[in-house]
């Protein structure tokens, strides 16, 4: 049986390592918003599975569709899901040298992967609209 509240806490850690990194290293965000308006900005988020399972802890059941280049869970310009946003959302900073944000990505990346082998869950790396949309409907099975 999947040790669903261990993978809760590997995420969080993950996460408090990332914002760790990240206070170190970045200018802070302006959180205008513009970058999670993907299509309007030419930005691309991807999410992997061990995180779809914390968000879902977090703000779920109800996971809201994403119908438009918008993420849905930005309201007035601001994420009301700040706490529980993906690594894509946290290490993106338009002030920040790419190849520093690249780096990040990958070990965090890597970190999240290593999970799922550990805890027994498949391994998934998806667009973000794709992934809302799925869990949305019931089609993206989650442990
Ligand atoms: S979860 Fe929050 S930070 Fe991430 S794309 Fe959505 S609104 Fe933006
Ligand atoms: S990273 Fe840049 S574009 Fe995105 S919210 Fe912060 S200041 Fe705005």
């Amino acid at each position: 049986m999947t040790d669903y509240a261990a993978i809760i806490h590997q995420v969080g850690s993950i996460y408090q390592w990332l914002d760790g990194r990240l206070a170190a290293l970045a200018p802070a965000c302006r959180a205008c918003g513009n970058c999670c308006d993907f299509e309007a900005y030419g930005h691309r988020l991807y999410v992997t599975t061990p995180e779809l399972l914390y968000f879902k802890h977090f703000t779920g059941p109800g996971i809201k569709p994403m119908p438009s280049g918008v993420c849905p869970y930005q309201a007035d310009r601001q994420c009301t899901v700040y706490p529980y946003r993906f690594s894509g959302c946290r290490i993106f900073n338009c002030h920040t040298d790419a190849a520093v944000q690249n780096e990040l990505c990958e070990e965090a990346l890597r970190r999240l992967k290593a999970l799922c082998p550990a805890f027994d869950i498949a391994y998934e790396y998806l667009y973000l609209k794709d992934a809302l949309n799925l869990l949305s409907q019931n089609k993206l099975h989650l442990p």
